[in-house]
């Protein structure tokens, strides 16, 4: 792998910059793996890469229908944090926060991780109340979470819109310190890079089609550039997942449905922090070219489609000029939606399947962006050894049928 660093970039900046490598290699999909997995989104690329580096197998291919990173992981508005309600799922998102804070310099490719605090907004004594729950069960599950008042949200947050008829004033809310934003393709070409630098192949236009299972185990798959046979498959194929587990006869609990992300014209900066107003469930942040990035609730009817629709565009849009009235003047520049895949408790689904050596990586819903290296990390875990790491034991499909749900739509819903 070329490394990069300054050195690197100032010698080609001297000889016209024609040294640069492809970050990863093209592959062609060979006959057999011993692992192989389906989707190059974050999770699939970050369990790739976690085979090779945790586990020492690297002779895994990664299948890709499209491009990499072109489904949810290349779509979402980059919200990075752990400020979640259960001690699972704090677990399981801080520690993958953990892994983020050390990406870059672990994958030598700079994710660009911005720790810039992100504010959960309240507008009632309900909802402080709640918020005050959740940072409590923050700090004792060993996270950082403080109450903010409200004199402290408009020292941080200057422009926000506190006028006697403002619909939605904030009383204050949850802070995260160490929540932020990531650049998310990078996140993608980062894993890519690393995996296939350990020897993973990385196969794009390569759709999966079918699923070999022979005497109740997997053994490949079907894909259309032919059969590909392996022990131990993963899939991380986000709101395709239901149709590929339909294929070994299971039916995920799971909807798809499509999430709006919006992007202004660039402005000199304004917003420092990542900000959610609970009244509204717009949330917003601003890039590090100038642009506001913002998005906001699900709309709530079932589909694969990825480009979102009118009605919901306004109820973002409007949420953002309740927080922001001067952003008015902004012009739209972008806008764009994912199939996310919801999960009736928000929490994902990581786990068997059901043919021995068949394993889960989905439901990640509205953020999973923020999840990719801890996904990965235990989605390897399962395929390496064949049994779950602790942290991902609860999130197991069994705790539908077994109702140990851990339910986060509080913490998830909307919040990314
Ligand atoms: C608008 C929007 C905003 C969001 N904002 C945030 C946020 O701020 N923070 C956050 O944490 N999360 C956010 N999310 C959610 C987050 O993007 C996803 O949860 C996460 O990217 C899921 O990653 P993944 O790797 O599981 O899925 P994906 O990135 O969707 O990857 C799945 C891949 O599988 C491929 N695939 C599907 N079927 C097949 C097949 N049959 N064969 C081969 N390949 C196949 C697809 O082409 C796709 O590339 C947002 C999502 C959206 C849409």
């Amino acid at each position: 792998m070329q490394r990069y660093s300054a050195f690197t970039l100032f010698r080609e900046g001297l000889r016209g910059h024609r040294g640069w490598r492809p970050a990863w290699r093209k592959a062609e999909p060979r006959p057999a793996y011993d692992a192989v997995i389906v989707g190059g989104g974050g999770h699939g690329l970050a369990t790739a890469y976690y085979l090779a580096r945790n586990h020492g197998i690297t002779n895994v291919a990664v299948l890709e229908r499209g491009w990499i990173g072109g489904g949810n992981t290349g779509r979402n508005t980059t919200v990075v944090r752990s400020n979640y309600f259960y001690h699972e799922s704090v677990a399981l998102y801080d520690l993958a926060l953990r892994l983020y804070e050390g990406l870059s310099r672990e994958l030598n490719f700079n994710v660009m991780l911005s720790q810039r605090g992100m504010l959960i907004a309240a507008h009632t004594p309900t909802q402080m109340e709640i918020c005050a729950r959740i940072a409590n069960a923050m700090q004792l599950n060993g996270v950082d979470g403080d109450l903010m008042s409200a004199q402290e949200a408009i020292r941080r947050i200057p422009l926000l819109n506190q006028s006697p008829d403002a619909r939605y004033r904030c009383m204050g809310g949850i802070w995260q310190g160490r929540a932020g934003v990531a650049r998310h393709d990078a996140v993608a070409w980062g894993y890519a890079r690393a995996a296939s630098s350990l020897g993973v192949d990385i196969v794009e236009n390569c759709t999966v089609t079918d699923l070999l299972i022979e005497g109740g185990r997997i053994k490949g798959v079907e894909t259309s550039l032919g059969t590909i046979r392996a022990d131990a498959v993963g899939l991380t194929a986000a709101g395709a997942t239901p149709g590929l587990a339909a294929l070994a006869s299971v039916r995920l609990p799971i909807h798809t449905y499509a999430l709006q992300a919006f992007v202004s014209e660039p402005v000199k900066p304004c917003l420092d922090t990542v900000l959610l107003y609970l009244g509204t469930g717009t949330y917003v942040s601003q890039s590090s070219k100038g642009e506001l990035v913002f998005g906001g609730g699900l709309d709530r009817v079932p589909t694969h489609g990825q480009r979102g629709n009118l009605p919901a565009e306004e109820t973002v849009i409007s949420g953002l000029l309740e927080m922001f009235p001067a952003f008015a003047q902004l012009k739209l520049m972008r806008q764009w939606a994912g199939v996310v895949d919801v999960v009736p408790d928000s929490s994902p689904v990581i786990g068997p399947l059901g043919p021995e050596g068949l394993y889960l990586n989905c439901g990640w819903g509205t953020g999973g962006f923020k999840a990719i290296p801890a996904g990965g990390w235990l989605l390897a875990h399962l395929l390496a050894r064949g049994e779950h790491h602790e942290i991902s034991r609860p999130f197991d499909l069994k705790r539908f049928a077994e109702g140990r749900l851990i339910d986060e739509a509080a913490g998830s819903g909307i919040a990314h």
